[in-house]
């Protein structure tokens, strides 16, 4: 069943914690407002809670506190080697939310970070104005701004799309991409579609949704979203990853889902495909190992390089029956393999 933003955001949020120094910020009364029943906490800065020593980030996904603050620096990053960079020279992201409702077993942010409680950061005008001296020393620019978490749900309590939309209309030697697996569409029909605004789907096979991307949509939901947006002349990247191994019926589960992606929407129209087998840095796989006993973490990965991954062949064993299967419906130099 797919559960509304309404549902996942009610269960949340008992308690929100807010820095000083945005208390005052109309985007932090409006975000108040949306939680009347919510146990309000003032602190003096995020980390105080965020990165507090001793918290299951495991646990605190049944559960999430929000806490507003404000980014100081670190307004974007250079795109980190396990992320496709679409061969762009000048690949970024960004993070003004931290973390996710949705609740994946092979999500990295439960081995990088101290907690699971949801981060906003509200001041978007300090990204932007950072964001753009950058975009003055570089002719082009990719930016992602969802890698930290899966933002576009959170847009309802925290109106961040509208800002990010003007943004990038009024840059465009920028590129932005929001990526989701969310089946939030309808939040794009009263804008015009951008050539440098690109909203990219993750998408898994239902069998692994179900098991392992937890409170996701369905597949057909996302791929019913991604549709909706075709007809309208969006920009829309699929993401095939991670691959995920499920032992040996691993390639009926894939030629399954990649004959059903084929017939749900006109692949044609996709921007680009990236493919990725499941890779994490080794010491997020060791964190994440002493809270979860998902079958993904404690998979026999090879470690190349502080990075885990599957063994050498049955990673290209499975990178490549993917793009093949693609290659005859897509167009080979559009799609990026990890
Ligand atoms: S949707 Fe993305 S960010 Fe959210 S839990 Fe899953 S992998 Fe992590």
């Amino acid at each position: 069943m797919i559960k509304s933003n309404t549902n996942y955001i009610a269960n949340s949020f008992s308690h929100i914690y807010i820095e000083n120094s945005v208390f005052d910020f109309p985007i932090t009364q409006y975000i108040i407002d949306r939680f009347p029943r919510s146990k309000i906490v003032r602190i003096e800065n995020y980390n105080e809670v965020f990165s507090r020593k001793n918290q299951n980030p495991y646990l605190q996904k049944l559960s999430p506190s929000l806490i507003v603050g404000e980014k100081k620096e670190g307004f974007f990053y250079k795109g980190s080697r396990l992320c496709h960079n679409f061969e762009e020279e000048h690949f970024y992201y960004t993070n003004f939310i931290l973390n996710c409702l949705f609740d994946c077993d092979y999500c990295y942010l439960k081995g990088m970070n101290l907690s699971s409680n949801i981060v906003f950061f509200v001041n978007l005008n300090d990204y932007f104005n950072e964001i753009a001296r950058l975009l003055n020393t570089k002719n082009k620019l990719y930016l992602s701004i969802s890698y930290d978490s899966d933002i576009l749900i959170f847009d309802e309590i925290y109106p961040f799309l509208n800002e990010w939309y003007n943004f990038v209309e009024k840059n465009p030697k920028i590129t932005v991409e929001i990526r989701t697996k969310s089946v939030l569409w309808k939040k794009f029909i009263k804008y015009k579609s951008l050539d440098n605004l690109i909203l990219s789907w993750s998408l898994a096979p239902s069998d692994i949704i179900v098991q392992y991307e937890k409170k996701t949509p369905s597949l057909e939901a996302r791929l019913n979203a991604i549709s909706q947006l075709l007809k309208r002349d969006w920009k829309i990247n699929l993401a095939l990853d991670p691959l995920i191994y499920t032992g040996k019926p691993w390639k009926i589960i894939y030629k399954e889902f990649l004959e059903y992606l084929v017939t749900k929407i006109d692949i044609n129209l996709i921007n680009s495909i990236t493919v990725g087998v499941f890779r994490i840095p080794i010491n997020y796989l060791r964190r994440m190992k002493s809270f979860s006993n998902s079958p993904i973490s404690f998979f026999p990965y090879e470690t190349v390089e502080g990075v885990a991954s599957y063994p050498k062949d049955l990673k290209e064993e499975m990178l490549n029956y993917v793009v093949l299967f693609l290659e005859r419906y897509f167009n080979r130099d559009k799609i990026y393999i990890k």
